[in-house]
């Protein structure tokens, strides 16, 4: 008799979690609360616009294909991408700009130009980034931060020993100034702070590995759009034999004697021998353990920024923008002291616009464009967000058309529009965070729930709101870690 795993909820560590233990040879069955599977990650159409209504940017590729590998298929022949050469244009309001070539000669020489910071300088702070990650990658990323055999290997050792490398006595804005000195470029590296949802002025410097991973590795877009990464893993588990339960919101987790034994889906009571939470930490307490007390870090750890978006199909072609697009606001600090502390809207926000149809040329009607415009913004905090919207629109186009020199307004033929508390509506985010809990501590790592349950037996967790925390890369992670988890059990 195979062994019975019930996951909650098809995010990407959900699907990822039950591909993974298909092929350990568990029988699983996915509960998704939606029609559809992805979590964040899906896509939606208005008109003969296609949207990713969720993440944007895709790295780290690889750890996507090692999921068809795991059963010798060719990732090839179902799951395709291409690497960028233009990582991200960047716009500043004084004028400047920047083209973030994925070729590091290419990119240097462009940031030397535009801003006189020098390639030797550049080079040894993106080279001491790789140290950062190298050293702690396989501890802090790919094992449970929460076991004790995880610290007990010659790499944890050798990472002691290098402890001053870490910086982790200055926040990444002070590693940045420090070294970079040039304000443009300091707020150009401050802005990976933002890949896991936290704020450059609290974050450690040890979090400069996020941007070593995109100038190393590159970036990516799947070829139909960051969707098909949901696609073709949702497929693929289909194929392994894993069992996709959609409209079925599980409401309980039955424990018996501190030992999860099943789910109550629908009203119904289901057994199963292990089960996993892909649903976000907060609610899998509150909602589907009502006996037993929210651990106190799931309760107090600050969550990670949320975000407003616009979806708005585009009857014209900007020439000068491509498929990455930041424009930064004048004060970053006041920026993300709005974020974190006030927990406002803030009214100079720096706007990234992503437009996958000047890749996938489908994605929208002929000369015209898909423009996914975010801004970061805290999670959500009780905001009026019909009034936050309507504000945050007028800022957000005004500087757009003044940035770019050309009206927008005319040519918005479709809209739609998410706020944190649509995001939560949609996933179950808790607050509509976009990453589970912010790294805006120097703990932060260690504070995040464990992928296990330390009182309940048989009882595990995936996704962005555990260890090792948000982003596809690090949930695809985190689900690696959950499945070996039990399968040592
Ligand atoms: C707007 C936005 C932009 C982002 N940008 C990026 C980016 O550029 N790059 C990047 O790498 N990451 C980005 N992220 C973060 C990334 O999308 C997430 O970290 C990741 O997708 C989370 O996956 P997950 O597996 O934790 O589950 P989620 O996607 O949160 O899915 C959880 C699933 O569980 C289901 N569920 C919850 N409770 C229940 C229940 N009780 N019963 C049944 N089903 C339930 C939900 O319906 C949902 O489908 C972004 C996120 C958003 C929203």
């Amino acid at each position: 008799m195979k062994k019975k795993v019930g996951i909650i909820g098809s995010g990407i560590s959900g699907l990822s979690a039950s591909i993974r233990l298909s092929n350990m040879g568990y029988e699983v069955h996915v509960f998704e609360a939606n029609e559809y599977p992805g979590g964040k990650l899906t896509s939606f159409k208005l008109g003969d616009y296609r949207f990713d209504a969720g993440p944007p940017l895709f790295t780290m590729p690889e750890y996507v294909d090692e999921l068809f590998d795991l059963f010798n298929e060719n990732p090839r022949d179902f799951f395709n991408y291409r690497k960028k050469e233009i990582i991200c244009k960047y716009f500043w309001q004084d004028g400047k700009k920047l083209t973030a070539y994925s070729d590091k000669r290419k990119f240097f020489t462009e940031v030397n130009s535009e801003f006189g910071v020098s390639k030797k300088i550049l080079d040894q702070y993106l080279s001491k980034a790789k140290k950062k990650y190298d050293l702690t990658s396989d501890l802090f990323l790919k094992k449970s931060l929460h076991k004790l055999d995880t610290f007990l290997s010659i790499k944890t050792i050798k990472a002691l020993s290098r402890l001053s490398i870490f910086e982790i006595g200055k926040t990444l804005s002070e590693v940045n100034e420090t070294i970079l000195k040039e304000p443009h470029m300091v707020q150009f590296y401050n802005r990976y702070a933002t890949y896991n949802g936290s704020s450059p002025y609290s974050t450690p410097g040890i979090m400069t590995v996020i941007q070593h991973l995109e100038s190393h590795y590159g970036t990516y877009i799947p070829e139909g759009g960051m969707h098909s990464i949901t696609k073709s893993l949702y497929e693929l588990a289909k194929r392994k034999g894993v069992i996709f339960n959609f409209k079925k919101l599980v409401s309980e987790i039955i424990l018996e004697k501190n030992k999860a034994t099943g789910l109550i889906v629908n009203g119904k009571k289901l057994s199963f021998d292990t089960v996993i939470s892909n649903m976000d930490i907060y609610p899998t307490y509150e909602k589907l353990l009502p006996k037993i007390r929210l651990p106190r870090n799931v309760k107090y750890q600050e969550r990670s920024s949320s975000a407003v978006i616009f979806y708005w199909g585009i009857s014209k072609i900007f020439k000068n923008l491509d498929l990455h697009n930041v424009f930064f606001s004048k004060d970053y600090q006041s920026e993300f002291d709005s974020i974190f502390i006030q927990k406002n809207i803030y009214d100079d926000p720096t706007i990234y616009v992503n437009i996958t149809s000047k890749e996938i040329i489908t994605d929208s009607p002929e000369n015209c464009e898909n423009w996914f415009v975010m801004v970061n913004t805290c999670a959500d905090n009780g905001q009026n967000w019909d009034l936050e919207v309507k504000k945050l629109k007028k800022i957000v186009l005004e500087r757009l058309e003044k940035t770019l020199g050309e009206s927008i307004v005319p040519f918005i033929e479709q809209e739609k529009i998410f706020t944190p508390k649509t995001i939560e509506e949609r996933t179950k985010s808790y607050k509509g965070s976009l990453y589970g809990t912010s790294s805006n501590n120097l703990f932060s790592a260690f504070l995040r729930h464990p992928n296990f349950s330390r009182k309940i037996q048989n009882l595990y967790f995936c996704g962005g709101s555990v260890h090792p925390g948000g982003g596809i890369p690090l949930c695809l992670l985190s689900a690696k870690i959950t499945t070996e988890l039990i399968n040592k059990s």
